[in-house]
C-alpha cells in the first residue's frame, strides 16, 4: 500500500465541530493504515471570520482524542508550533505561493481580472434568482486583455481573479459518493484572488493540497459541489487530483441537520461533561461507518484496521445521545480504581488520590453515564447524609423490627475483621450468611441497613457503602440511624 497524505483543513472560526472531529478521525485511520502521514493545515483566508485562540483549542481538543498531526500545528508547553517539511501550515504565510500559481492562471488564459462592483453582482444574482438559476457570473465586467486590467488596477480600480470556467462537463469520482457529473454551466467563475490580494479557499486549497503531497481528501458533504472548480485547477495547473472522499453530514435526531440548538456540536463540550475520549472516539468515529455490523464496542486499533472508506454510509448519519451515554457507560466501566480517579480528577471537588474517594468513584461509575454525574453520586460517601429517619424502615416493616436487624448486624459487623473488609463480596458473604443462618429476610435487613449507610431510598448497595466507608464509618453510621429511630 502507497503511503498516503491525508488532511484536515479546519478554519479558525472558533470550537471544533464533532464533524471536523470524525472527518481527522477517519483522515488519521487512513493515514495509519498506509503508514503514511496526517496533516492539519490551517485556513485562515477568511480574514473576516478568523476567531482568536481557535487554534490553540483545536490543538487542546485533539490531543487527548490522539488528532495531533504528523505535520501543522503542535502545542509545545502551552505554545503553537509547527512540525513537518511541507509548511508553511498556515495559509496565510503562503500568500506568495497563490500569487505565483495564480499569475500562471492569467497568463495560460485560464483566469480573469474582473471588475464587477458589488452592486453589478447583486444585480446579477437577484436576476438569476428570479430565473431559479444558481449564480453564474456573466463575465461581463471581465478585462480579458491583462494588459488593459493591469493599467485600469494601476489606475486604482478594484479587480479580483476570477476562474475562467470552460463549457463542458466536469466528473467527480468520489470514494464515497460515486461518481456526480456537473454541467459546467451550472459552476460559477470562482474569484480566486480577492480584491485584497488575498487567495480564496479555492484557490489556496488546490495549491496546498498539491504541493502537501495530499493523496485522500476527505472532507464534509458540503464542499462536494465546490469540487469541480476545484478539480478544473488541477487540470488548468497540469496536477493530478488527489481521491476525493466526501462524507456525509451529521443529523439531529429528527433528521435535520446537526444544530447548536438541538445539542452540542463543540468536541470540546463533549470532554468537559465526561465523555472519556476512548469512547468519544469510538461514538463519533462510527457514525455513518459500520465495521461489523455485530457490535459497538471498537478500540482505535480495530478502528484503524477496519475503517473502509467503501463501507461509508452515503446517508447523513443520526447523532444518538442515548447511545454515546450508553458507550461512555461502558468505558467508564472498563476503567481500573486507578485510572478512574484519574479521569475523576477534573470532575470532582474531593482529593482523587484519597481511598474513600476512589472506592466510592469506582462503585458509583456503574450509575454514571457520564463522569460530571459522579460528584452528587459521591457526597454521600464523603460527608454525612442528613435524611428523614422514616426511609430507615421498610415498607413491609415497622420501627421495631428495623432496630432489632440493626442491631444484629451492627453486632456481625463489629466482630468481623479486616478480610471482611476487604472486599464487596466478602462483605456480602458475611451478612447473607447471618441472614441464612438466623432465617432472617433480606428486605427486613438489608433495607435498613443500605439506608442507615447512604442516607437515600435508592443507592447503591449496603456491601458496596459498608466497603468503601470502613468498618469504622460504617459501624458509627448504623449507630446513627439507631438514636435516630429510637
Ligand atoms: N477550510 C475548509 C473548512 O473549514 C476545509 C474544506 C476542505 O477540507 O477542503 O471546512
Amino acid at each position: 500500500m502507497t503511503p498516503a497524505r491525508t488532511r484536515i483543513a479546519p478554519s479558525p472560526t472558533g470550537y471544533v465541530h464533532i464533524g471536523t472531529m470524525r472527518t481527522a478521525l477517519w483522515n488519521l485511520f487512513i493515514a495509519r493504515q498506509t503508514g503514511g502521514q496526517y496533516l492539519i493545515r490551517i485556513e485562515d483566508t477568511d480574514r473576516a471570520r478568523i476567531v482568536k485562540g481557535s487554534i490553540e483549542n483545536l490543538i487542546e481538543v485533539f490531543t487527548p482524542l490522539g488528532l495531533q498531526p504528523d505535520e501543522g500545528p503542535v502545542l509545545v508547553k502551552g505554545k503553537i508550533e509547527y512540525t513537518g517539511e511541507h509548511g508553511p501550515y498556515v495559509q496565510s504565510e503562503r500568500l506568495d505561493i497563490y500569487k505565483k500559481y495564480a499569475q500562471q492562471l492569467i497568463d495560460q488564459g485560464d483566469a480573469y481580472y474582473d471588475f464587477a462592483t458589488k452592486e453589478q453582482l447583486e444585480t446579477i444574482r437577484e436576476e438569476k434568482r428570479a430565473l431559479k438559476q444558481p449564480m453564474k457570473y456573466d463575465r461581463s465586467q471581465a478585462e480579458f486583455d491583462v494588459a488593459k486590467a493591469l493599467a485600469r488596477i494601476e489606475a486604482g480600480e478594484v479587480a479580483v481573479i476570477r476562474l475562467k470556467v470552460p463549457e463542458g462537463e466536469t466528473v467527480v469520482e468520489d470514494e464515497i459518493m460515486g461518481t456526480v457529473k456537473f454541467n459546467n454551466i451550472e459552476v460559477d467563475d470562482q474569484v480566486l484572488v480577492k480584491s485584497d490580494g488575498f487567495p480564496t479557499y479555492h484557490l489556496a486549497v488546490v495549491v496546498d493540497d498539491h504541493l502537501m503531497k495530499i493523496t485522500h481528501m476527505l472532507r464534509g458533504q458540503e464542499w462536494l459541489s465546490s469540487t469541480p472548480k476545484q478539480i478544473l485547477l488541477y487540470k488548468m495547473l497540469g496536477w493530478d487530483a488527489p481521491k476525493f472522499a466526501h462524507v456525509p453530514l451529521l443529523l439531529n435526531a429528527d433528521g435535520t441537520k446537526l444544530s447548536k440548538r438541538q445539542g452540542d456540536v463543540a468536541v470540546g463540550d463533549y470532554l468537559r461533561r465526561g465523555y472519556l475520549p476512548e469512547a468519544l472516539i469510538n461514538f463519533v468515529a462510527t457514525l455513518g461507518f459500520n465495521p461489523t455490523g455485530d457490535r459497538e464496542i471498537y478500540t482505535v486499533e480495530e478502528l484503524i484496521e477496519m475503517f473502509d472508506l467503501c463501507k461509508v454510509k452515503r446517508s447523513g448519519a443520526v447523532m444518538n445521545m442515548e447511545k454515546l451515554d450508553w458507550m461512555n457507560n461502558q468505558y467508564i466501566k472498563q476503567l481500573s480504581i486507578e485510572e478512574l480517579a484519574k479521569h475523576a480528577e477534573d470532575f470532582v471537588q474531593a482529593d482523587a488520590s484519597n481511598e474513600t474517594v476512589q472506592r466510592a468513584l469506582f462503585v458509583e461509575r456503574e450509575r454514571v453515564n457520564r463522569l460530571d454525574e459522579l460528584q452528587e453520586k459521591i457526597t454521600s460517601y464523603i460527608t454525612e447524609p442528613a435524611y428523614d429517619p422514616s426511609i430507615i424502615i421498610w415498607r413491609k416493616a415497622d420501627a421495631a423490627d428495623a432496630r432489632v436487624q440493626l442491631e444484629g448486624v451492627l453486632a456481625l459487623l463489629r466482630d468481623a475483621d479486616d478480610t471482611v473488609f476487604g472486599s464487596v463480596e466478602n462483605l456480602e458473604k458475611e451478612v447473607k450468611d447471618y441472614i441464612a443462618e438466623n432465617e432472617l429476610s433480606n428486605g427486613n435487613v438489608l433495607w435498613p441497613l443500605r439506608v442507615s449507610l447512604s442516607g437515600m431510598e435508592r443507592s447503591a448497595g449496603p456491601f458496596e457503602y459498608l466497603w468503601v466507608l470502613g468498618k469504622d464509618q460504617g459501624i458509627a453510621r448504623i449507630e446513627k440511624a439507631l438514636t435516630l429511630i429510637a
